[in-house]
């Protein structure tokens, strides 16, 4: 099984330069001019089209039982999209319930999965804390390739991970070699603003924004940053969604510290004015958490992006029908939390990062792939076109267009957040593990072709890290 891609531009995060790509049993095995090879290899024609990292979505809920439903996607008709739309790899969450052992909840997903058709990895949620919490941590770094865990700071008297479990978690990360990552939003406040609105009777989606304004998160987000801080670890932020947010990630950075964050699509192109539609199903199939911001906070999140104080895009993938989100319909509180994407991702980003001028293309694959690979250490396996690294990657023809809509995307839920939107700038073939799964329009994804992709841990970094706080020990004074 081998594929030679012809006659294309590659495109890196770190340079552009023309060649043809050679891949072999899943690998990229040559890049060079004229490439000879066997004669029994399939030939891509690349003329007048970029050559890149197939994309990494580090941000995605396929099939999850939450708030009393499941996601509609699951890991097949999730990943399979994701491939349509130039995707080659999902991190994906793991969530414990409250109480649940963490590997038990670990190998459910490890199950639910195996039908993926591109390849994956896991996060791990912390949602509660015990000595067997401590313990299942090092189990998923040292043995299941687990080295990031989030924490949602957020959804209290469910999954929300006070002071103490975000402390004592970070602690672990740290001295296991695993990057924590949080849900910034200030649980209490979110339920206290929400007990508000209904006593207002205020009812309908238009009371989600209203009860997670931007400083909710921004508070949040200050005090992870903070507690990283104090503990001396790095910190990952998903879905930073307001200036507040991006301030604090900026703040920090300027001072030396090691803060990722990453933004989501949706939160770059769709403002708040959806939750005030009257048709009840269009405003209730944009309630994700955080919600969509005020505009000025779209030209923060692109700034952020611009200025690499943000590094990686993701979709926070977690598709719900019309019937799930019925389930709200007279409490916004109550409609499930989550919308898709993960089809459509980078055809935006491209039209309006680059398109615009906002993001050059090598801009564009750092945000998309590279910088992911890079933040949760699976570069240059993933994240990059170059000899030895893993045969994802995508085509992508410029002057192509397509118009997203619910009804011609592969996404298996009835509603699209970017419907309507026409785009320039498309995949024309997607290749992961070395076949090609979307070809012009057609989608060839294989039902379990996907791969779970172990991530090791930090540990030189750390290590280091480790080794200077054990020198910063302070020690007892003794007094007389
Ligand atoms: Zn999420």
């Amino acid at each position: 099984m081998s594929i030679v891609i012809r006659n294309g531009t590659i495109v890196n995060a770190d340079h552009t330069f023309q060649a043809d790509v050679y891949c072999e049993e899943g690998k990229i095995v040559a890049i060079g001019q004229n490439l000879d090879v066997p004669s029994t290899a399939e030939v891509v024609d690349a003329s007048g089209q970029y050559v890149m990292p197939g994309g990494i979505d580090p941000h995605t809920h396929m099939q999850l039982p939450f708030m009393g439903t499941v996601a509609s996607d699951d890991f097949y008709t999730g990943t399979a999209a994701g491939l349509a739309g130039g995707n080659t790899t999902i991190i994906d969450f793991v969530i414990p319930a409250p109480g649940e052992p963490l590997l038990e909840a670990y190998n459910k997903w490890r199950d639910w999965a195996e039908k993926s058709a591109s390849d994956y990895s896991f996060h791990v949620a912390i949602t509660w804390w015990d000595e067997s919490v401590h313990a299942d941590m090092e189990t998923l770094v040292k043995e299941h390739g687990v080295n990031s865990f989030k924490h949602f700071m957020a959804y209290k008297n469910a999954i929300m991970a006070d002071d103490e479990v975000l402390v004592k978690s970070f602690r672990r990360c740290m001295e296991l070699g695993a990057m924590p990552t949080v849900h910034a939003e200030n649980g209490e406040l979110v339920f206290q603003l929400q007990q508000e609105m209904l006593n207002k009777g205020i009812t309908g989606p238009e009371g989600h924004p209203l009860s997670r304004p931007p400083i909710v998160e921004g508070e949040a987000a200050n005090r992870a940053i903070q507690i990283a801080q104090v503990m001396d670890v790095p910190i990952y932020l998903v879905h930073v969604s307001c200036k507040e947010s991006v301030d604090a990630i900026t703040r920090a950075r300027n001072d030396g510290q090691r803060v990722y964050g990453e933004v989501l699509a949706g939160h770059l192109c769709i403002d708040d004015s959806v939750y005030r539609n009257e048709d009840f199903e269009f405003a209730a199939a944009h309630v994700m958490s955080p919600p969509f911001r005020p505009k000025e906070h779209q030209n923060a999140l692109w700034k952020g992006l611009q200025g690499g104080n943000l590094q990686t895009t993701a979709t926070d993938h977690c598709a719900f029908c019309a019937e799930q989100k019925a389930a709200g319909k007279d409490d916004f509180t109550k409609i499930p939390n989550g919308t898709a994407g993960v089809e459509d991702r980078m055809a935006v980003l491209w039209d309006e990062g680059v398109n615009t001028g906002k993001l050059t293309m090598n801009e564009f694959v750092s945000a998309t792939s590279t910088n992911a690979a890079k933040i949760f250490n699976i570069y240059p396996q993933k994240g990059s076109i170059s000899e030895g690294a893993d045969a994802d990657i995508v085509v992508w023809d410029p002057e192509g267009t397509r118009t997203i809509s619910a009804k011609t995307h592969h996404q298996n839920v009835d509603f699209n957040i970017f419907e309507g939107r026409t785009v320039k700038g498309i995949p024309s073939h997607t290749i992961s593990r070395g076949k090609v799964v979307w070809a012009n329009g057609e989608l060839k994804a294989v039902q379990g072709a996907g791969r779970y992709v172990d991530r090791p841990a930090f540990n030189p970094v750390f290590e280091a890290l480790n080794k200077q706080a054990e020198l910063n020990e302070p020690t007892a004074v003794k007094r007389g």
